[in-house]
């Protein structure tokens, strides 16, 4: 068999995505094969195509138990022979799916990293034939990754111990070449293809917004999106757990999690979430590693997160089957105030010398100024995120609210002035909060404290709104006119640049949202549940089919114990919607449709189809 004949066979996909083939047929030449893709890509492909059609089997490296367990299901519904070998199973479990093994009933074995070195399983790896050692979310190898695990060090003396070296394949979606060069290292590649692919996901549409009231905000975001799934992150959990209850109040479908929570609890709340029983989570950054569920519509920021890597890899979470999804970041200045409290109390630094420990705090303060820049820029957000991961980003993506918000350019000078002035006044000893309130005059205790009245600048700009001068001076941070410390007082300081607009040489414009003017996107209330349905315009007719189809999906997924998107994705949902299949032949063109699950739900598919067709069209 060949690989495209696999593809179709097994996935129901037509065509490979970028990346996807070179993988394949490097691990297929017997070559060490680095793959860097970004969430979503379709890394799991580039290993489990190569493990069938080698001869022996393969071993997958995974660090959690959750993403093994997805993993396995998919492929047993895919009609390949998976298990997973990890501390859910019961000794007997465990004892019995070795020996399935050894008889050789698997292609592929996913195993955690810390079973690897056991007796049990060297002696079943000495009696099996291993193919391919494939390391999945191989940056947990390195210290300079999000997540670096111990147990994953063990995988090279596992390889060292087989009898015959098999080829190794590695998979990550962090691109930094500090991760990079440690997975190469750390796990010995032998001249590896290395391979990256571009860090961009069109599909998702990136917003961000300071409301008045984010509540409402979201709450509206919610109603627009019926029926959509959706991630709503906090940063703490008892956000979480405020927002979890009124939402809840308001009548969503709605759970939680959070590092508070019992470990059953947990899991009971992720299973309702990922089994489409709970259309809302509510969550702290714990939730999400190993969560593979590929129809999440939206990731909600109800505060900003820590850093640009957090966020992009939380809001990534979205859209995973490459169909529309939203990104909303909802911030306010006390997110700030927040996330410096966690960096300045950070528990995870105590074992750390005090010198090491400093720089940390350093490099974790310049991220959330980078994260805090996010938030405040005019331009366009995609270009951001792409240039902060070190890769070329387009001025104008047409899929972001900045992209798609109009903009006039207003004359600031007089309000940078101001600014600046109060800064030179006060010869950088004060922070943020405390300059903007001199310029707009206030009198509270602190002012009168530090004899700020006495300034030439207070209360110049009596007229102008806060949140406007706050713009107005993060504005002069991003362009360099003034630039605030990296340690814990934030002091606002002068520049080279600041000179000159103090000296009247220099006068500063900046982009600013037209008032009243709402992104179009926004205005357009959709009808569909699904952003996907939505984006591809949809009739009536097809809306309704896609709603039909879904819920045959749920109700055939709690029949077979599996999550609804392993059933099918909302992405082949959305195709049989176009193309309207009323054949076995035509059913098997949808994208996602293979021979195996086409045995399994095709049929059921195919009348449901014709119901709503039948009673719709004549
Ligand atoms: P990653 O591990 O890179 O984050 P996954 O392997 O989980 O991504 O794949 C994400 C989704 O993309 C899955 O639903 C998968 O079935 C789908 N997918 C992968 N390759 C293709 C392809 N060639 N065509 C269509 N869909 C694909
Ligand atoms: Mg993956
Ligand atoms: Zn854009």
């Amino acid at each position: 068999m060949d690989i495209h004949h696999a593809l179709k066979q097994y996935f129901g996909y037509d065509a490979f995505r970028e990346g996807q083939e070179t993988l394949i047929h490097s691990l297929l030449e017997g070559r060490d094969t680095l793959g860097i893709m970004p969430t979503g890509a379709g890394k799991s492909l580039c290993f489990q195509i190569p493990a069938l059609l080698m001869e022996g089997i393969t071993l997958v490296i995974s660090p959690l138990i959750s993403l093994m367990k997805d993993q396995v299901k998919a492929l047993n519904e895919a009609g390949i022979h998976a298990a997973f070998l990890n501390s859910s199973l019961t000794a007997a479990q465990y004892y019995k799916a070795l020996r399935l093994a050894s008889q050789g009933q698997y292609k592929i074995i996913y195993v955690a990293p810390e079973r690897l070195l056991t007796e049990e399983f060297q002696e079943f790896a000495l009696h099996t034939e291993i193919s391919m050692v494939a390391v999945d979310e191989a940056h947990c190898v390195s210290q300079w990754g999000q997540d670096f695990r111990p147990s994953y060090l063990k995988i090279v003396e596992f390889i060292r111990f087989l009898p015959k070296r098999p080829v190794l394949g590695a998979f990550t979606a962090t691109a930094t070449k500090e991760v990079r060069d440690d997975i190469i290292d750390i796990l010995m590649l032998r001249e590896p293809t290395v391979l990256t692919t571009g860090f961009d996901r069109p599909n998702l549409y990136f917003s961000t917004q300071s409301p008045k009231d984010p509540y409402a905000t979201m709450k509206h975001f919610i109603e627009t999106h019926p029926g959509d799934s959706g991630i709503i992150y906090c940063l703490t959990r008892k956000t979480v757990e405020e927002v979890c209850d009124r939402l809840h109040r308001d009548g969503f479908s709605v759970t939680r999690y959070h590092a508070g929570l019992s470990d059953r609890e947990r899991r009971l709340n992720q299973d309702e979430f990922i089994y489409d029983q709970a259309q809302l989570m509510v969550a702290t950054n714990a939730f999400g590693m190993g969560i593979d569920k590929s129809n999440v519509r939206f990731v909600i920021h109800y505060n900003m997160p820590k850093n640009m890597e957090s966020y992009y890899q939380e809001a990534g979470r979205a859209g995973r089957d490459g169909e529309p999804a939203d990104c909303l970041l909802l911030y306010r200045g006390q997110d700030v105030v927040t996330n410096q409290f966690f960096i300045d109390h950070n528990q995870d630094n105590e074992e750390l010398d005090p010198v090491t420990r400093r720089i940390v705090m350093e490099r974790d303060r310049e991220r959330l100024k980078k994260m805090t820049y996010y938030c405040f820029t005019n331009d366009c957000l995609r270009s951001y995120i792409l240039r902060y991961f070190g890769e070329y980003g387009p001025n104008y993506c047409g899929n972001c609210s900045n992209c798609l918000t109009q903009f006039e350019t207003v004359d600031v000078t007089g309000e940078a002035q101001a600014i600046a002035g109060t800064v030179a006044w006060c010869r950088g000893r004060y922070g943020t909060n405390v300059i903007l309130e001199t310029v707009r005059g206030a009198n509270t205790a602190k002012i009168r404290r530090y004899g700020l009245e006495e300034s030439p600048f207070y209360g110049k700009q009596m007229q102008t709104p806060m949140p406007k001068l706050r713009q107005i001076l993060n504005h002069l941070v991003l362009e360099g006119y003034l630039f605030v410390t990296n340690d814990e007082y934030a002091l606002v300081k002068l520049t080279e640049k600041s000179r000159e607009l103090l000296a009247g040489e220099q006068t500063v414009q900046m982009k600013m949202a037209k008032e009243l003017e709402r992104p179009a996107r926004e205005k357009t209330k959709r009808r569909a549940g699904s952003a996907a349905a939505a984006g591809l315009g949809f009739t009536k007719i097809e809306e309704d089919l896609f709603m039909s189809l879904r819920n045959l999906r749920t109700e055939l997924a709690r029949k077979e114990h599996v999550p609804p998107y392993i059933v099918f994705s909302d992405k082949t949902l959305t195709h049989m919607c176009v193309v309207k299949p009323q054949t076995q032949e035509e059913m098997m063109t949808v994208s996602g449709v293979g021979e195996h699950k086409y045995k399994k739900y095709g049929e059921a598919f195919l009348a449901c189809i014709r119901r709503e067709l039948g009673t719709k069209t004549v």
